[in-house]
């Protein structure tokens, strides 16, 4: 069997929001404090492919949300030398606004998302605003148009892509929720977005406060951990510390692009410690 590839994995922060610990957990936070967020589009590349993980949000929406845009997430690709125009896979997480905003910017690409995600987002339960303030309805109306041009690749529950990258399903955050798992020159990591925000929620078991199902979120926890070589494989989906622990890959990418497929640096981050190598799936 010829050897699995070792892609290279990069996060590309593309804006911020100042926020506070008790906005964070679910039941609050008894030592309250500020907790900024991060948002990052993530890039899977290697073997002659890539694939673009989530596509973050407009400046437009940035403005009416008050999130602080940092820059556009399809043209900052660019500073890993690939166009937005030749991507031909780009994998949705979730149809989040701040992870699906900018796919009319990916002129060519499929996207890959779960047949409960999209069920999900144009189904009933986003007419109550605690499921529906999350989802941009014209993002959502985009993926209907894109799914009558073939343009949608549904999937259901853990598929492999191709040798070495995996999606899989958790649900839990939202209907759809799925995960994505890369084999890399440090082993198998995952792409955890938003089936843990930062670190800690997975860490301490505590939960985010955008929720579909709660048990499922705690099982995505778990899910994410078998799947990884350890818990320092696994990166966050919002967490400010993935820009601390992960060199640039040029000293002027300092704070805008991570590489995650190279150790991360021993600042504190586990209160675990790595496990056995995983028998993941
Ligand atoms: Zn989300």
């Amino acid at each position: 069997m010829p050897a699995l590839p070792e892609y290279e994995v990069y996060a590309i922060r593309y804006a911020t929001r100042e926020a506070r610990r008790s906005d964070h957990f679910i039941g609050g936070d008894p030592h309250d404090a500020p907790m900024a967020m991060d948002y990052f589009t993530w890039v899977v590349t290697g073997a002659g492919r890539t694939y673009v993980v989530d596509t973050g949000f407009t400046a437009e929406v940035a403005a009416q949300r008050k999130r602080n845009h940092l820059r556009c997430p399809a043209a900052s690709l660019r500073l890993l030398g690939i166009d937005a125009d030749t991507v031909k896979d780009v994998i949705l997480t979730h149809l989040h606004y701040d992870h699906v905003g900018n796919f009319h910017k990916f002129p060519t690409a499929r996207f890959h998302l779960q047949d409960r995600e999209m069920n999900y987002a144009t189904g009933r339960h986003m007419a109550y605003a605690f499921f529906g303030h999350s989802f941009e309805p014209e993002d959502i109306v985009g993926m209907v148009r894109l799914n009558f041009r073939g343009r949608v690749a549904f999937h259901d529950g853990d598929e492999e892509l191709a040798p070495g990258i995996s999606l899989h399903f958790t649900g839990g955050h939202t209907a759809g929720l799925q995960v994505v798992r890369v084999h890399t020159r440090r082993g198998w990591m995952v792409l955890a977005s938003d089936a843990s925000h930062y670190y800690e929620h997975m860490r301490s078991n505590r939960l985010f406060t955008t929720a579909y199902r709660l048990d499922d979120m705690i099982q995505a926890f778990r899910k994410v951990e078998r799947l990884a070589d350890s818990p320092d494989h696994i990166i966050p989906g919002h967490d400010p510390l993935v820009m601390k622990l992960y060199p640039a890959p040029k000293p002027d990418l300092q704070g805008i692009v991570a590489r995650l497929d190279v150790p991360p640096a021993a600042i504190e981050t586990s209160t675990t410690p790595a496990k056995q190598s995983a028998t993941a799936m």
